[in-house]
């Protein structure tokens, strides 16, 4: 057995203390009220990789260490002394643990287990404070050393590992990562687990389990995401989507005392999730990127109590009876009194290879007052012949040198109101290029040229820095069925926006009529982007998800 560096205590010297805290006595003995004491023998394995009840251990007296075993090899990780504690972010999952914990010295440890830890976060704020930002640390150094039980074999070419890659990534899954173009070696490691090249990309849980070209569900089922999760019971509610709304809504669901499930076809986060840094969003003057946001927001929710399942998409929702049950993948049925719609949208996007590199580096979605600053005195690109196209660059030509409108038909009469056609038309600033689509965005750091193509094919490169995409979301709300009344665009209609024809062609069944937020089905609220009339920002997401709660107490309780 060799024992490699201590790749976590070595890094980050000055946020030691913040990562592996010493308590105080008091603050030990406050735990120790939580859990029981017991003896430790040198060489103990007190939890092995992939076991599913994980306990919190503070070291009273000798030394816990943590490793992760590899082949006949370990590597150390860190090891605790008096007054240090056991533990990551997934004791508040109640995933399975990703590596060994073991009695390094005898002496004597207070055990917890996940409820009593739960119940202590949740209670003590001094604590919890303490806990929750050495677990998020620990987890962050985790990732950064790809310190976990997964191995992912791929190729930087190919589709699937990408999303493979973006999977792990966007659910904070520590991962190491081989490169099959450039690591020589790796062919003797495909040989033992009898790997083909087409096989790739494979995914190795724990040494053991070896996937081939997995879908995200399986990874989740390998390593144990929704394990601890009980699916049977009625749940007072659902959340269907871990964007910020979801997550906004199971925060303040959990938080008073609501039995919540979320369920999320990929991982938490939504669109936010994806973005490189929300410079707009209240409390966080220099930006937070949207994993970090997502991965804060999900501690949070899962803090409170609130279940998360990861890779399990909602197909149907089978509203003909109470409580509702919404049907999964694989045939599974979840029950609920009532259900909160987070499923957001999906930006249209034209098919630009790297357009992904530039969003909020000069391609934008909207056009507000923040985006209309970044690019005052410049021209700039909107996309689209709808109203929101029109408007965006109106409001744009205040302030841009120019504003191109490119559209693919031949006018803007049949997709645009007559108002905002006789504003372009007369605005000297405002250029209409008709029949003509971006081809290519070039830059590094920041979107720097655009190429477009006109209708006689010619190419015409400009300087340019900015572009604006209106072309339109499409909702997340083909699943449910008909069980709710949606606007002409497929956007779900809520409260003061259902008319009296809607509520009669639902079949509204109450006297009262529906809450703020609440849908055309007593019980069903929708938040967020795939709400009909959504501001689309994560902040008007994230507001309307702890609003709906205040509703669901009023359907449950009132
Ligand atoms: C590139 C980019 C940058 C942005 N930058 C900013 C910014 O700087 N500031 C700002 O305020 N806003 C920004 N936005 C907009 C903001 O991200 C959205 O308004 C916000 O994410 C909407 O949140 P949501 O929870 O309603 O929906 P989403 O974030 O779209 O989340 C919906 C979630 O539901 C899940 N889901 C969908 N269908 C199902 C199903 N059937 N079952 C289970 N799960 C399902 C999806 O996987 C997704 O995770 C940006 C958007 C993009 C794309």
């Amino acid at each position: 057995m060799t024992d490699s560096a201590l790749p976590l205590a070595m890094t980050l010297p000055s946020g030691i203390e913040r990562m592996f805290p010493t308590l105080t006595p008091a603050q030990v003995n406050r735990i120790a009220a939580h859990g029981r004491a017991r003896p430790i023998r040198a060489g103990e394995v007190l939890v092995e990789p992939g076991q599913q009840i994980v306990p919190f251990f503070i070291v009273k007296t000798g030394q816990v260490e943590i490793v992760r075993p590899s082949g006949a090899t370990e590597t150390l990780v860190v090891v605790y002394g008096a007054r240090q504690f056991t533990g990551e972010v997934n004791m508040l999952s109640g995933r399975p643990a990703m590596l060994r914990v073991r009695a390094r010295e005898s002496g004597e440890v207070i055990e917890v287990d996940r409820e009593h830890l739960l119940a202590l976060v949740q209670t003590d704020n001094e604590l919890s404070e303490v806990i929750m930002r050495a677990f998020i640390l620990r987890r962050v150094e985790l990732i950064a050393h790809g310190l976990g039980d997964v191995v992912l074999v791929g190729s930087n070419y190919c589709a699937g590992t990408l999303r493979v890659k973006e999977f792990l990534t966007r659910n904070s899954h520590p991962y190491s990562y081989i490169d099959l173009d450039r690591d020589a070696d790796v062919q003797d490691l495909l040989d033992r687990f009898h790997i083909s090249a087409t096989d790739v990309p494979v995914v190795i849980c724990r040494g053991e389990t070896v996937l081939r070209n997995p879908t995200n569900q399986q990874i989740a089922d390998c390593l144990g995401f929704n394990e601890a999760i009980d699916p049977s019971q009625i749940h007072d509610v659902v959340i269907v989507g871990a964007g910020p709304a979801g997550l906004a809504a199971a925060v303040y669901g959990a938080s008073e005392g609501l039995d919540v499930l979320v369920l999320e076809t990929n991982a938490p986060g939504g669109q936010a999730g994806s973005s490189s840094k929300i410079e707009n969003y209240l409390g966080f003057p220099t930006g937070i990127s949207g994993q970090a946001l997502a991965g804060r927001a999900y501690t949070q929710a899962q803090k409170f109590g609130a279940h998360v399942m990861i890779a399990q998409c909602a197909r149907r929702l089978d509203c003909e009876r109470m409580p509702y049950a919404l049907e999964l993948d694989d045939h599974m049925r979840v029950l609920a009194r009532t259900i909160i719609i987070a499923t957001g949208a999906a930006y249209r996007k034209p098919a630009i290879d790297n357009l992904s590199r530039f969003e909020n580096v000069g391609v934008y979605y909207g056009a507000t007052f923040m985006e209309a600053q970044l690019c005052r005195g410049e021209e700039v690109v909107v996309v689209g012949g709808g109203n929101s196209a029109g408007q965006a660059a109106v409001f744009l030509a205040q302030t841009a040198q120019r504003v191109n409108i490119l559209v693919r038909t031949d006018s803007l009469t049949e997709t645009m109101s007559r108002y905002l056609v006789r504003r372009i038309e007369e605005n000297p600033r405002i250029t209409l290029r008709t029949k003509t689509e971006i081809v290519a965005l070039e830059g590094t750091e920041h979107l720097e040229r655009v190429r477009w193509r006109d209708d006689s094919g010619t190419i015409e490169a400009r300087d340019i820095r900015h572009i604006f995409l209106m072309t339109g979301a499409l909702p997340a709300t083909r699943w449910l069925n008909g069980c709710v009344a949606l606007d002409g665009k497929n956007f779900i209609k809520t409260g003061p926006d259902l008319s009296e024809d809607d509520l009669a062609a639902a079949r509204w069944p109450l006297p009262r009529a529906p809450y703020l937020l609440e849908t055309s089905l007593p019980g069903v609220f929708a938040v967020g982007d795939v709400r009909g009339g959504n501001i689309k920002r994560v902040a008007s997401a994230v507001g309307e998800g702890s609003i709906a709660i205040s509703f669901v107490h009023r359907v449950l309780h009132g």
